[in-house]
């Protein structure tokens, strides 16, 4: 047999069984770490978040937020004189806005509609 023929088995016998038990253990503890940090741990996810109409209650999904192709969005984020947001139906504002002004004047929480979907 040649000189470098059998070094290079030596090699590749003592770096196999070292590969398998050492760093593998280690690999998978890591992977494991990982796993916990990528699911959810319970923290409130916004886009999960329910958003209702303050004047009538109803069920708004994010999207109805967004205008499309000249179609006014269906519902809308209007303001208190706190500058705290309340999601509205775009048909509701009127209503919305008197619950805002009703309760800036009064000083109480916003009289919301119950929600329904
Ligand atoms: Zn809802
Ligand atoms: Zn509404
Ligand atoms: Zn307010």
């Amino acid at each position: 047999m040649q000189p470098g023929y059998k070094s290079a088995r030596n090699l590749a016998a003592r770096g196999t069984p070292r590969t398998l038990r050492g760093p593998m253990k280690r690999e998978k503890r890591l992977t494991k770490r990982e796993r916990k940090a990528l699911s959810p741990g319970g923290a409130p996810n916004p886009n999960e978040q329910h958003i209702h109409c303050v004047a009538c209650g109803k069920h708004l999904d994010p999207a109805n937020f967004q205008a499309a192709q000249g179609v006014p969005p269906a519902a809308q984020v209007i303001k208190c004189a706190h500058g705290s947001q309340f999601p509205s139906c775009t048909k509701c504002v009127p209503v919305s806005q008197a619950l805002l002004d009703e309760h800036d004047r009064s000083g109480q929480p916003v009289k919301a509609a119950a929600a329904w979907h």
